[in-house]
């Protein structure tokens, strides 16, 4: 429950638009110096990316710099400026809005691009302007809930450790990056929700729950204080629980499961350690090259993957190299707009697309793995989207030769368990001869749901599609556990279900051992475990598959949550 704090495409705040005539000309120094500073960055991201990736990639950074010395751009801020006397933010956002009009009902790939170029300049001069989410109402007032159209992956980075109690967007579904972000912090998120920035304004009290997928506006005394009330046993209940931190993963017969993090930053690492996680089954490494002021070369990613792996529990750590594309864009790679994002050009095929780009991240995670060595952890390297048995080979010799170029230069580096993301309907088809050539299987059914069900992640229209207890994807994750087991091969999911009870129950009963979830659900998973004992979970198991559609599963799963673990419910999101 908190304040909403809306969120514009670029951090105009809430803030007067208007000056006074005496500040116009502090406003047109500052305009101008954040060109400076923008410009400097531009030039710089150039000149990096241009050595770390090369020559074509980094020509992007050229055109927003002529983009940003274009005089009808400035001209047309300078002249809000001065003769309207607009702040230089919301000259900003009237240009984007004007530009956004005009281009709104065209068609054409090229004119759309300019669109996100434009977009691209101005919140990086926004950002020179009023650094992110740094003014008054976020210092002063108590918990507030954000509300936005989408957010950005930088964006949920810098909250950090702030009050916020809630995340709302317009755009989105329950896995994509933001929900996630949002729930490894532990914070209540609602996305899809059409319209609601027309209905509130800064201020306005929300209620989110994200376990119903709820949004209260304005809630009369009763709703706020049954919700109060709700929420008060809520943080007890979530308390008690993370006490269990330092007891065994273990169920009600005796068997210890092995209980790992997602995370993508230190930050995240910590929050592991403090939930009681074992490892880090997902370190999503997008999120350096997405924070990152330019891009990372080599001994920037060491000391990055150093600091997380020594951050983690037991410091074992499941690096996956970067998946880019789909929601997550970063301007010197994937740039272009394609009709199908996510079947298109992202994640690994990215990374071919950029053999020494690519190869650099592998050295970095190599040299990494042999610090872990000597503070007895334990590295392992995964690539995601994997597709065919031709890409795993790819990789396994790139990982070679990049191995032999750090031996040959004396440089430490340790060998790793190379494994692949089985997130691909392709691959789940193919198991058998994929297990051939990797060391382990993390199961991503974030991705491997969206694509066994043709229903986009991120897209609310479709999201009653895009559910992993429907009975084609229980079908496939037996079959896909099955095969790893048989073969010997450790198999983990990594996916969001591993830390919704409901699921958690079933993959379990289909013989998963290894999960890796938000931190922030591990205590919950723990508990849920210690009253679930093999023979049930299998008898829970064998009765889902025979039900026919994904609501007679899940409301089966639901009442075998009620008699197994009633205070549970409450963390069960439906
Ligand atoms: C997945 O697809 O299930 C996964 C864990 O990866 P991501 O959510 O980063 O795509
Ligand atoms: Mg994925």
């Amino acid at each position: 429950m908190g304040a909403a704090y809306c969120i514009p495409e670029i951090f105009v705040g809430p803030d007067d638009p208007w000056l006074d005539q005496s500040d116009v000309i502090d406003e047109l120094s500052r305009y101008e110096a954040a060109c400076e500073k923008t410009a400097a960055d531009l030039r710089a991201l150039h000149q990096k990316v241009s050595s770390q990736v090369g020559p074509d990639e980094a020509a992007i950074f050229r055109a927003h710099e002529q983009i940003l010395r274009d005089p009808a751009f400035s001209g047309k801020i300078r002249r809000s400026i001065s003769q309207q006397h607009m702040t230089a933010q919301a000259a900003l956002q009237r240009l984007l809005d004007e530009y956004t009009q005009i281009f709104r009902r065209t068609k054409d790939e090229y004119l759309k691009e300019r669109l996100a170029d434009l977009r691209d300049v101005i919140v990086r001069l926004s950002g020179h302007l009023s650094p992110a989410l740094k003014d008054d109402m976020l210092s002063d007032s108590g918990p507030l809930i954000l509300v936005a159209d989408e957010i950005l992956p930088s964006q949920v980075i810098t909250l950090g450790d702030r009050t916020v109690a809630g995340i709302v967007t317009q755009r989105g579904g329950t896995t994509s990056h933001a929900a996630i972000l949002a729930r490894s912090r532990g914070i209540p998120a609602v996305s899809g929700v059409r319209g609601i920035l027309r209905q509130v304004a800064n201020g306005t009290l929300l209620v989110v729950d994200g376990r119903e997928g709820h949004v209260l506006v304005n809630p009369n005394s009763e709703v706020e204080s049954a919700y109060r009330k709700l929420q008060r046993e809520f943080v007890y209940l979530k308390d008690a629980l993370a006490e269990n931190r330092d007891q065994p993963a273990r169920s009600a017969d005796g068997h210890d499961v092995e209980l790992l993090a997602n995370i993508n930053n230190v930050a995240d690492a910590r929050a592991a350690v403090a939930m009681g996680a074992t490892g880090v089954g997902l370190f999503r490494t997008e999120y350096l090259f997405l924070t990152h002021r330019d891009v990372p070369d080599e001994d920037e990613q060491y000391e990055a993957y150093r600091e997380i792996i020594e951050a983690s529990p037991g410091h074992r750590v499941t690096i996956r190299t970067l998946d880019l594309g789909g929601d997550k864009t970063i301007p010197y790679l994937g740039h272009d707009r394609e009709a199908n994002p996510f079947m298109g050009w992202r994640s690994i095929r990215l990374s071919f697309e950029h053999p020494g780009f690519f190869a650099t991240q592998i050295r970095a995670a190599l040299r990494a793995a042999a610090d872990a060595k000597g503070s007895n952890g334990d590295v392992r390297l995964m690539f995601p989207m994997i597709t065919t048995l031709e890409e795993m080979r790819r990789v396994r010799g790139m990982v070679r030769r990049a191995y032999r170029q750090l031996q040959e230069k004396g440089v430490p580096c340790a060998p790793v368990p190379i494994g692949l993301m089985l997130e691909v309907p392709a691959a789940a088809v193919a198991i058998d001869s994929l297990l051939e050539v990797v060391d382990f299987v993390s199961i991503g059914s974030n991705d491997l749901v969206q694509y066994l069900m043709a229903a986009d992640r991120d897209n609310p229209k479709v999201s009653h599609l895009c559910q992993p207890l429907s009975p084609p994807v229980l079908r496939v994750l037996t079959n896909v556990i099955r095969a790893c087991r048989l073969a010997g091969k450790p198999v983990t999911l990594c996916g969001e279900m591993a830390g919704q009870p409901r699921a958690f129950v079933l993959l379990f009963g289909m013989g998963l051992r290894s999960f890796s979830m938000s931190p922030a659900l591990v205590p919950t998973i723990k508990e849920l475990l210690s009253h679930l004992s093999i023979e049930r979970a299998a008898e829970i198991h064998r009765h889902a598959l025979q039900l026919k559609t994904t609501g007679r599963v899940s409301r089966y799963l639901a009442e075998c949550l009620h008699d197994l673990a009633p205070g549970l419910e409450m963390f069960d999101v439906t």
